[in-house]
């Protein structure tokens, strides 16, 4: 490639909605171009880069002997009538009707397509095992599209959709693809870990999440160091709660300071399981008196994805007089700082109001109640992290000792960029898709499903590997392996046909190369490569070709070597 016929477009500052690295520096470095909210136009570099993730993924599911097909992005809505989640998906998932009134959704995955084409065509054991995959856009309305690629509305997966005749057998297809992911991540070249969670409100027998180890990570980890355990945070129960932490409850004083979006990290904290189906919801609650106004933090867990219509309160002296209206089941109520809640209880009822499920109580609202208290809006989820605070709950929670007993535990944050799960006959038994057995009686499939997030891969790659000056991509994934820098191309010969040759030799020796024929000064040209993070760069300029060297420098070298011109492809490749 020559950058001349290529489309480079970089910025020297961020756009002011770009809040973490990898967005701010995939905005910078001209890989995506932001269209609306979570909606991103992949630009040619960025192009490069969601290809290469794509070709790696695609061979390793080729060698696993998946099988790749393409599904529709627009489907039926009677499909997702069948098993249920037209309804049980709530707003994220994106409906639209067409010109005749029917009803249609926009894939955010695709369960109920693969069923349906496998209860057709599959009629005997004799066809199975089986497993189709697909890479394809898809669509999921998120709460809050935030972080560029991280979590779009619009993005791309790999997923794949394994059939089995029996238990035993769809274990073992589980167990190929763990494999094939965690070959992938390591051809990726990037630190990653695999653990334990939870099967949610998918169902199944089993699942494991793949998490790129980044300290931004949306997601806690927790591992043991000595043994084989790993979790993510909703897997890893039973961890001892906060009475018998004393030092969890300070840390806890302190998480509850800042903002009520802290309460999610002080769930962690305590080790309270937080499942797909028991949320927290953490309320900030002004309290006026003389004049001050104190912002106090408290926490609640619900359970259930339910409509809310029943309250009880349970545990928590002093708010037991509390009525909600809500229509929560209210599993507990904890308070962040233990008998902080007695200033409420002395005042009138709160009044909780909330027109949403529990799975989504994201517009989760509190009224003002008649006792002059000011209950502003809720909130739940793990923004905004402080690596200060993050450190201190580290250092409760590591330590501890561990499900297995074979040591102690630690704690990581990740980003999950893949998921595998074992789902039974959860589909196959609602959308009766069967296959005759060996006795020729009509047994229901066994399925597994087994998601990669292609485009969250690019974030989360860059949310582990950058410095001050941009991107630095594992080779595996970067846009281009090597660039060519030549110095004054224009005015020398010598520069311009060793460059033109060290052009065809970097090709025919297999390497992505793009040559810099911009005719940029080199400090505008190296600031460029720097921030698109291409691993490997190569000057060619006069002085140096004289003595018969080039200048090479790896993107996290501090500084230049000077390499023969006839070393430079071995000492590259
Ligand atoms: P999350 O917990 O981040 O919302 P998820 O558990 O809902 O993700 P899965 O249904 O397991 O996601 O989908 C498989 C993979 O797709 C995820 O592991 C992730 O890498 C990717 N993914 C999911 N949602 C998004 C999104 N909004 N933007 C980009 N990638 C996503
Ligand atoms: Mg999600
Ligand atoms: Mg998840
Ligand atoms: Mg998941």
């Amino acid at each position: 490639m020559r950058a001349s016929r290529f489309f480079i477009s970089t910025l020297k500052e961020a756009p002011a909605d770009a809040e973490i690295v990898s967005h701010q520096l995939m905005m910078r470095a001209g890989m995506i171009k932001r269209l609306g909210s979570g909606i991103y136009t992949y630009m040619p570099m960025g192009l490069r880069v969601i290809r290469k993730v794509e070709a790696i993924v695609r061979e390793e599911m080729n060698a696993a002997a998946a099988i790749e097909l393409l599904m529709p992005l627009v489907q039926p809505a009677e499909l997702w009538q069948e098993t249920g989640r037209w309804d049980k998906m709530g707003p994220e998932l994106m409906r639209v009707k067409d010109r005749h009134g029917r009803d249609f959704a926009i894939q955010p995955t695709s369960e109920e397509v693969i069923t349906d084409v496998v209860r057709s065509e599959i009629k005997s054991y004799r066809q199975l095992p089986l497993n189709f995959y697909h890479i394809q856009t898809k669509f999921r309305d998120e709460r809050r599209p935030r972080f560029g690629l991280m979590r779009g509305r619009e993005f791309t997966m790999k997923d794949a959709y394994s059939f089995d005749r029996d238990l035993a057998g769809m274990q073992a297809s589980y167990k190929v693809m763990y494999d094939a992911y965690t070959r992938i991540f390591n051809r990726f070249g990037l630190k990653f870990r695999a653990v334990a969670a939870d099967n949610g409100a998918i169902g199944g027998t089993g699942s494991h999440e793949f998490h790129v180890i980044a300290s931004t990570g949306e997601d806690a980890l927790v591992y043991c160091p000595t043994s084989d355990y790993a979790a993510n945070m909703e897997a890893a129960e039973a961890l001892p709660l906060a009475a018998a932490r004393p030092a969890a409850t300070e840390a806890l004083v302190k998480a509850s300071t800042p903002n009520a979006t802290k309460c999610e990290q002080v769930a962690e904290l305590l080790g309270l399981p937080l499942s797909r189906t028991v949320k927290t919801i953490a309320l900030t609650v002004d309290h006026e008196q003389d004049g001050k106004v104190t912002r106090q933090y408290f926490m609640l867990l619900l359970r259930g994805d339910h409509e809310l219509n029943e309250v009880k309160v349970g545990k928590v002296p002093g708010l037991a007089a509390h009525r909600f209206s809500t229509e929560a089941e209210i599993l507990e109520v904890y308070g962040c700082v233990p008998g902080y809640l007695g200033p409420i209880g002395t005042k009138a009822p709160v009044t909780v109001v909330a027109d949403r499920t529990v799975a989504n109580m994201a517009d989760f609202v509190c009224g003002a109640n008649d006792a002059g208290f000011h209950y502003t809006g809720a909130n739940w989820g793990r923004d905004a992290l402080e690596p200060a605070l993050v450190a201190d709950l580290r250092n409760v929670v590591e330590g501890d000792a561990s499900p297995d007993g074979k040591g102690v535990l630690a704690i990581e944050r990740g980003i999950e960029v893949g998921h595998v799960f074992q789902l039974g006959t959860a589909y196959s038994e609602s959308m009766k898709a069967t296959f005759l057995d060996e006795n020729g009686k009509p047994a229901p499939l066994q399925m597994g499903c087994y998601g990669i997030g292609i485009t969250r891969i690019l974030g989360a790659a860059i949310e582990q590997n950058f410095d001050d000056k941009g991107i630095i991509w594992p080779t595996a994934l970067a846009p281009f392996e090597l660039v060519l820098c030549p110095m004054g191309m224009d005015r020398s010969e010598l520069v311009k046909a060793e460059t033109e040759q060290l052009y065809a030799q970097a090709q025919a020796a297999g390497i992505d190369v793009i040559v810099d024929d911009r005719g940029l000064r080199p400090g505008a040209m190296f600031a460029d490569w720097e921030l698109i993070g291409v691993p490997h760069r190569v000057v060619i300029g006069e002085r140096g070709l004289k003595e018969g060297n080039l200048e090479y420098q790896g993107r996290r070298d501090t500084e230049a070597t000077a390499v023969p011109l006839a070393d430079i492809i071995p000492f590259i490749k």
